[in-house]
């Protein structure tokens, strides 16, 4: 049986992010990844937005990791020439009501540290975005976005020149508990046994399941996992504003919003879709033109010269929610040997937004309780 000193499940931008920290803790290091290529999961479906960290209960996982990852990422990607562009973001209240919730946004940003927004009135706005309606907004300068797959690409280098490994094509099937340490069952083509000190499950979607295949682990603390799409649809022709446009956020989710990528093109989403995999566990990925209908009302909320006929289904990605639909908003849940009892486990719930602005804030904690065992 081979053996290391620690394992990641996931090569998502969690994952290389958990195995980068952990390879240059000097641990021998290997990320196994059950797809055939890295980040073919959320973390290539997703917005690109760099999150300044407005929306997060103050002292929440997600308000503390997204605050510390952005700063961690804007350093990090001008280090290793990751392309990314702090372009700022504008969240737009389209009716007299929703001002108030324009002033909790600045007041819930200052307790999670972000002191930089600035409440704009309508005229001040539309200066800075001639296409925009409103009636009044905040800016958030520290807003950006990043090209993912260059930023999972930069991790796996630093993996791998760390020492660590990354085995495609891997998926982990089960997990045994023993007094000498974790022992998994690798499948794939090779199949492998292969024993670990340290164990991080940053498998994404698929974490809880992982999870409830680790025996020795109280299902109790398994969370259900739930799945909810985002469709995205992209705007053809010319993006007609330079920074990302928010409306003030709803319920499990930020709103139909306009991010831009690296490229200047626009694209509209994500929207909610509730899931359930089929049979064969499978998610439909696939984008129903159907659904762009109710997005045009959304939008011209906010820019209302939206052309009829402009939007074309573009990619969907889907959320790793742990709670049901109409239920609170779970914080990310790092669960570590204080709540299960297993020395050296590490399992990553609820990974969802901002998962990618936190990752390499994540990547530490992750990989800092795993070894702290
Ligand atoms: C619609 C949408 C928009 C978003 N927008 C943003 C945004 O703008 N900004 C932001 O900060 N965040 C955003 N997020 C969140 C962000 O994308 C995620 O938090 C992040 O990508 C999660 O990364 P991950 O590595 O945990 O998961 P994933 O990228 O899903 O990676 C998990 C990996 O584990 C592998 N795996 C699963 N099971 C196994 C197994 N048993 N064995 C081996 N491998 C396995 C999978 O193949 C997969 O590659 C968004 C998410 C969604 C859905």
């Amino acid at each position: 049986m081979e053996q290391v000193d620690a394992v990641v499940v996931g090569a998502g931008v969690v994952g290389l992010a958990v195995g980068r920290a952990l390879a240059r803790r000097g641990l021998e290091t290997v990320v196994l990844e059950g797809a055939t290529a890295v980040g073919t999961g959320t973390s290539s479906r997703n917005s690109e937005v760099i999150h300044a960290g407005l929306y997060y209960p103050a002292g929440s996982w997600k308000a503390r990791l997204c605050v510390a990852g952005k700063e961690m990422l804007y350093r990090y990607c001008a280090e290793r020439g990751v392309e990314h562009r702090r372009c700022g973001k504008l969240v737009v209240a389209s009716s007299e009501g929703q001002l108030p919730e324009l002033q909790q946004l600045i007041r819930r940003a200052a307790a999670n540290g972000v002191t930089d927004l600035r409440l704009l009135d309508a005229a001040e706005a539309i200066r800075l975005e001639p296409a925009l309606a409103c009636v009044g907004a905040v800016l958030s300068p520290s807003t950006g976005i990043v090209d993912s797959h260059g930023l999972m690409l930069a991790l796996q280098g630093d993996l791998e020149a760390a020492g660590g490994a990354l085995a495609l094509a891997s998926p982990v099937e089960r997990v045994c508990a023993t007094a000498a340490g974790l022992v998994l069952e690798v499948g794939g083509d090779t199949g492998m046994t292969l024993q670990t000190r340290l164990l991080v499950n940053a498998a994404g979607l698929w974490a809880p399941a992982l999870a409830g295949r680790i025996e020795g682990l109280d299902p109790a603390l398994v969370p259900r996992a739930y799945f909810a799409k985002g469709n995205y649809y992209a705007l053809s022709g010319r993006a007609p504003f330079s920074r990302l446009v928010y409306p003030v956020p709803e319920a499990a989710g930020l709103g139909v919003h306009l991010t831009l990528d690296l490229g200047g093109q626009a694209r509209f989403g994500p929207d909610v879709e509730w899931l359930t995999p089929d049979e064969d566990g499978a998610l439909d990925y696939r984008v129903d033109p159907a659904r762009a209908e109710g997005f045009y009302a959304e939008i011209r909320r906010y820019w209302p010269e939206l052309p009829e006929g402009a939007l074309q289904p573009a990619y969907s990605g889907i959320r790793p929610k742990i709670q049901a639909p109409g239920e609170p908003a779970r914080d990310f849940v790092i669960q570590g040997p204080a709540e299960h009892g297993i020395a050296g486990l590490v399992n990553l719930f609820g990974i969802e937004s901002p998962g990618l602005t936190a990752s390499l804030a994540l990547g530490e904690a992750a990989a800092g309780l795993a070894s702290a065992t």
